[in-house]
């Protein structure tokens, strides 16, 4: 994509009367949209049980009469603006899962302009911001070519493993785009996937009395053997790729010989021929690690039992895809300065590993402390990021009689 085709675009873009009343309204819908942010935030939605939150995200959507609002046997929850015909289908989405387990209190307290609340940014500020959005196509009513499915993942977080954006890219084949609205900064784009694999390790024997079973294998002499050469591993710098073992667990007591020990192991990589090359690795030196120490005990009692709990995809795709440099241009159009930040393991993922152009698309406003329970967000200016994804949007999908798509159609 040549690069004045695309600001020559959001130039038309700015022309457009249509487009200008949108972005006004976006600006005085703001409040509106904060308290929208602080009423879901409240909604807790713990991995794997995002359901009170989708409900309340699909009476939304329809009573902002999208078309076809449903909830999807997954759990995710979207619906429908069509456009003129002729252009490609953008989904756009933020998650509705967040990392906090059921029990936390998510209660929005504000101090100095300041709110806090675990979740009150990941990724309930996307959440908001759609609705915003949604209002603004509805409100202004833009004559715009594709069709835009709005709607709200689950499972993106940790063990959620991104369920949610599978299942939905796994069902509807005619989707030619991506938008996730997430992360902190509205001038970040993440346009590319660190894969992940997860692997829970359990060494298994007979266990028994440390001094009168002396001579049976066991489960934390194996589980030893295997760290110890995970360790050793060796990972390229570029691209990025890295091997952790998380948490280890094991034994009974002092003078027993274990019959049990597990850990929790997390690899990833920017390469997907990378990250199954450590992982061939890891699971070789996993089996090793029992063969050895049955071996060294003439035995065959231990066992090893290897689960994978964690996969999501690697993806890459041109720093100078039209999707990426629709990014940048949106974000410029608005008087920002775009940054193409690392490689992030998001909802975006998985459609890049499919070949979809996505990137995920920081919000507006400021936010802090994702992942803890002293979680922030500052609203002020936040509705430039609900602009710059509806710029953004209308670039990729098209308007009648004022640009054309950036987005092809696959
Ligand atoms: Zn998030």
């Amino acid at each position: 994509m040549n690069p004045s085709t695309v600001s020559e675009i959001f130039t038309e873009l700015r022309e457009s009367k249509k487009v200008e009343e949108a972005l006004a309204f976006i600006k005085t819908d703001h409040e509106n949209t904060v308290a929208e942010q602080i009423t879901i935030t409240e909604i807790p939605a713990p991995p794997f049980k995002e359901q009170i939150r989708a409900e309340d995200l699909l009476k939304r959507l329809k009573d902002l009469q999208l078309e076809d609002v449903q909830m999807d046997a997954e759990g995710n929850v979207f619906g429908v603006r069509r456009g003129t015909g002729g252009g490609p289908t953008l989904f756009v989405s933020a998650h509705l899962d967040t990392v906090f387990p059921e029990g936390t209190d998510t209660a929005v307290k504000e101090e100095g302009g300041i709110l806090y609340a675990p979740g009150v940014g990941d990724d309930t500020r996307g959440l908001a911001e759609l609705l915003s959005l949604v209002r603004a196509f509805q409100e202004a009513d833009i004559q715009h070519k594709g069709d835009i499915i709005f709607g709200g993942t689950v499972g993106e977080e940790g063990a959620g493993n991104l369920r949610g954006v599978k299942a939905f890219f796994d069902q509807q084949a005619n989707v030619d785009g991506y938008i996730s609205i997430d992360g902190p900064d509205w001038e970040n784009i993440i346009y590319l996937g660190t894969g992940s694999y997860r692997f829970t390790v359990t060494y298994k024997g007979p266990g028994g009395h440390s001094f009168g079973n002396f001579g049976e294998p066991s489960a934390t002499h194996a589980l030893g053997r295997a760290i110890a050469a995970i360790a050793e591993l060796r990972t390229k710098e570029e691209p990025r790729t890295t091997f952790t073992v998380g948490e280890v667990s094991g034994g009974t007591s002092v003078n027993a010989i274990a019959a049990e020990a597990s850990m929790t192991v997390d690899l990833r990589s920017n390469d997907k021929g990378e990250l199954q090359g450590l992982a061939n690795h890891f699971l070789t030196i996993v089996q090793a690690a029992c063969d050895a120490e049955n071996q060294r005990w003439n035995s065959d009692k231990l066992t090893v039992e290897i689960d994978q709990f964690g996969d999501r995809p690697s993806a890459s795709q041109s720093a100078v895809a039209a999707i990426v440099q629709a990014s940048s241009e949106a974000i410029r159009s608005l008087g920002g300065q775009p940054e193409l930040v690392g490689p992030s393991s998001t909802d975006a993922n998985y459609p890049m590993s499919l070949g979809i152009p996505a990137v995920t698309s920081g919000t507006g406003g400021k936010a802090g402390g994702a992942h803890t329970l002293g979680e922030w967000y500052d609203p002020a200016n936040g509705y430039v990021g609900v602009q710059k994804h509806l710029l953004l949007i209308l670039g990729l999908i098209g308007v009648d009689g004022v640009s054309e798509a950036l987005l092809e159609q696959r």
